[in-house]
Parts: C-alpha cells; structure tokens; sequence
C-alpha cells in the first residue's frame, strides 16, 4: 500500500529533506495515517524517528525558524513541532516491556518493528515512510489495512497479555469501535470481557477521558452496550448500570431505563454535539431506581426522580473526576427541570406555566426543549407524533411570552433594596416575604413586568400581611 497522494501537507516535504540530509528513517504513525486511510479530519500528526525523536525536532523547529514553535516534553522523549495550524509531535522508535502492577511500561530505543509491535490495534500500527525513495509506502505488519476496510477493531497480539499490560486499551478499542462505528473482532473482545477487572488500575482521568469520547461519538449507545456487556460499565459508572432491568408486580412493567437512557443519548446526539448536554441526557433518569415505588392503583412510579437526581450530580461528577463547576450546574439544571416542558405540554400551555419554566430556565431553555424531545422514545408512533405536536405549541409559547414579558434571565423590578428603602425596613424574613410575593404575581401574571405597578402591588401587600417597617 502506498498513500502518497494523501500526504500533501507542505511540511512533510521538509521532513523528507531533514530526515534524509541525517539518514535518518521518518515514519507517520498511529492514529493519523489510520485516518487519512478512513479520509477522517484529524488534528495530531505523530511522526516515528528511528533515533531521537527531540533530537530531530530541534533540527527541524532550527531549520524552519521563524514562526515554529518547539515543545520538548523530557519525561515522554517527545517533542511538538508547531507551524501555523499544524503540530506534529516527534517520538523516537520505542520498544517497551510491561510489569504486572503498573501500567508504566519500561521503554529502550528500538526499531521501527519494535515500535509498531508496541501499539495497542492493528489499525494504529500503520506506519508510512517520509523518506523520498519510499515516501508514502505503509508498512503494515498485522494486517492493519485489512482491518480499516473490514471496519475491524483487533489487537496484534495476545489480547491477555496487551489487555493485562495496559489496561486503558479495553477503553480504547470500545471508544474507537464507538467513533468509527467498527465492531471488535470476537478474541479481543473475549479478552476485554475476561481482563475487564483489570480498569480499576487506570486513573479516573484516563478512563473519564475515554468515556467522553464515547459520549461525543456519533451514536454512543454503541460504546455505553461494549462497555456495558463485557462487565466494564459497572466498574467505572455503577449507578449506570443500577438504570438496567425490568421488574414486574401483578403484571405490570415498566421500561428498562438503562436501554431508554442509551436511546435518549442516541437522539440528543442527532442534535447537539455539546458535551455536558449529553451528559445532562445519561444523567436525567439517574434517580429512578433510588425513588422506584409500586403501587396497586397506579403501577411503578419514579416520583421525585428529577430532584433526586439533580442532587446525585455532584457525587457522580467527583466520582468520574468531571469539573465541579457551571458545567456541572448547567447539567444539574437540566435533570432538575427535565419534566416541566412535558409536564406543560401536557395540560393547555398556559402563559404562566411559560413564564415560570422561562424563569426557572433561564438561557438554557432551548437546551432543555431539545433534552424533553429526545426523552419521547416511546415506539408508539401516534404518541411521538402528539407529544411532538405539543412540543411545538410549546416552543411557539415561549417564543411568545419571552418577546412579550422578557423572563429569560429577568430580574424582578423591585430588588430587596427598594422595598427595605421605601417601607423603611431592616434586612430580614419580611423582605424576602415580599420579594418572593411580588415575583409570584409577575409570574403568575397577577400584574405586569413593570416597576410602578410592582411597587403598587408592594404596598399593597405589606399592608395584607401587617408589615410595618
Ligand atoms: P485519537 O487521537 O483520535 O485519540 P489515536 O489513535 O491517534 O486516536 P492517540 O492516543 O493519539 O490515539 O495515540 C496515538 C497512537 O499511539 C495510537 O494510534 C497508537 O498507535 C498508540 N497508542 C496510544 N495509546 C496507546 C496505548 N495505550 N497502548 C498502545 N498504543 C497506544
Ligand atoms: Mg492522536
């Protein structure tokens, strides 16, 4: 195999005079010429030097002057080469050995076969020359292209022992099969299910660091079912798994909310390729084994689910190492509201309902329509249709109101500071009674968005309730 044609980056010309002005062997490696091959846009190049990756770095970053940039990154023996929008990062030819207890291999200098034997999937293990005799010519020890065209995720050599070594490749193949759609050929998918103990020695980054690629991958029910079936899921994400199963009482069921969850990733997936949007979709149902109920009159009830599930946030976030910050609320908000747009959609869409979810929303109400639609993954088509349809009266209300009212990150008209000012009050329970009152008549639609006549109902109020400053 030969793919010249495909490397036509300007820079790999200057790679080809370098390398051979030094004698030395260049290869493209890894991930990249694998997606060149599967014509996938891909960000870092790897370059193989067989001898010292930094050293030719520095001649190289010398030679083209100017703008280029060099990282030297000592402890890994490699080094990045930035010119414009490209970066390749240089690696010399390694050979590596593992212990048991760690995943830190111990590595010498070694040939170009000893660095291809060292890679973790026939796929990744391509390698092709940037020398000028050869330039382009892939070196393809494991049958690598073979397994692009079958769409075929094998590791080169025993998969106890590769597994048993590092064990981040599990994640690695279920990510890659995930994000090119591949499946995994059936010894090394044996060997994930039998190694699959062995995760627990990976870092969490590592691991949270695949299990997001496999969330932003095109369809990532695909990834969650790998990890699910070979027993990794309920090593690294328990409360996931706790979602699966169906129980039934007097003949009634109810859905397996492990497989519906998968399906509402899937479909939010059609729509938004933001991260903690998808999360906010794995996460919405998270509290329904904790709050399940049986009840003779009314079946299985999840009631609560939502609230539960929002405080449940935080503990899964620190647990997978995920920031603890407004990512982390923004998906805490979602799996708090996820019921209200059904919960509207369902009665008559009254504009106070609007109001309230716009408020309670804020920015992320689109954000919260697209979760509520890709919740519906009911396999009746009537009731998609219907629930659709509502949705739509839905979104034209709240297009409606917010030109009309503005909720969307409103402020009342009258702070705490206006009412301790004009009714001469000290801070305290009687302020926040009368803030609370005057937001719930604009809400309610008691009286309008409108300073005059929220001081008007203010007075009002606090002569009511006896509020004497
Ligand atoms: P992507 O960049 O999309 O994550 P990639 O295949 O380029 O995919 P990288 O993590 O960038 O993955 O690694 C580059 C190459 O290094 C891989 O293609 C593979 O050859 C090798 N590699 C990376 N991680 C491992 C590993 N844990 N075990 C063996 N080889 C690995
Ligand atoms: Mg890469």
């Amino acid at each position: 195999m030969n793919i010249k044609p495909l490397l036509q980056d300007p820079i790999f010309s200057k790679i080809t005079a370098l390398a051979d002005a030094q004698g030395k062997e260049a290869y493209l490696v890894g991930g990249y010429v694998r997606d060149l091959i599967l014509r996938r846009p891909t960000k870092d190049i790897d370059v193989m030097i067989v001898g010292s990756g930094i050293e030719f770095a520095k001649s190289l970053a010398g030679e083209m002057g100017g703008k280029t940039n060099l990282v030297i990154y000592k402890n890994f023996g490699t080094a990045l080469v930035q010119s414009g929008s490209t970066a390749i990062e240089f690696v010399g030819a390694r050979k590596e050995s593992y212990d048991r207890d760690s995943r830190k291999p111990v590595v010498e200098n070694g040939t170009k076969e000893d660095d291809l034997q060292r890679r973790d999937f026939t796929i990744n293990a391509l390698a092709a020359s940037l020398n000028a005799t050869t330039f382009g010519e892939v070196t393809d020890m494991f049958g690598g292209a073979a397994d692009i065209d079958k769409k075929c995720i094998r590791v080169p050599n025993d998969p106890d022992v590769t597994f048993s070594d590092d064990p981040l490749r599990m994640m690695r193949a279920i990510r890659f099969a995930s994000q090119l759609n591949f499946r995994i050929e059936d010894g090394t998918y044996d060997g994930i299910t039998r190694n699959c103990e062995r995760i627990t020695i990976v870092s969490q980054e590592r691991i949270t660091d695949e299990l997001n690629k496999i969330l932003l991958s095109p369809k990532p029910s695909a990834g969650f079912k790998l990890l699910f079936n070979t027993g990794i899921l309920s090593l690294i994400f328990p409360n996931l798994v706790k979602l699966e199963g169906v129980e039934t009482r007097n003949g009634k069921g109810h859905k397996d909310n492990f497989y519906h969850t998968l399906q509402v990733v899937d479909n939010i997936s059609t729509k938004t390729n933001d991260l903690w949007l998808r999360w906010a979709a794995v996460l919405h149902d998270i509290a329904k084994p904790a709050t399940k109920r049986f009840n003779n009159k009314s079946g299985w009830t999840f009631h609560g689910h939502e609230l539960k599930g929002s405080k449940m946030v935080p503990g899964i976030f620190r647990e997978l190492r995920l920031p603890l910050n407004e990512k982390m609320k923004f998906v805490q908000k979602m799996v708090l509201l996820h019921l209200r747009p059904i919960a509207l959609a369902k009665e008559e869409v009254t504009d106070s309902g609007v109001r309230r979810l716009l408020f309670d929303c804020g920015e992320d109400v689109e954000s919260l329509m697209i979760l509520c639609e890709a919740d519906i993954t009911s396999k009746n088509e009537y009731k998609v249709k219907k629930f659709l349809k509502n949705f739509e009266n839905v979104r034209r209300k709240l297009k409606d109101v917010e030109s009309r009212d503005k909720i969307r990150n409103w402020q009342p008209p009258v702070t705490g500071e206006m009412i301790m000012q004009t009714l001469n009050l000290r801070p305290g329970r009687e302020v926040g009674i009368l803030k609370v009152a005057i937001r719930e008549a604009i809400l309610n639609g008691e009286i309008e968005n409108d300073k005059d006549q929220a001081v008007k109902f203010m007075l009002s109020k606090a002569k009511e309730l006896g509020i004497k400053s």
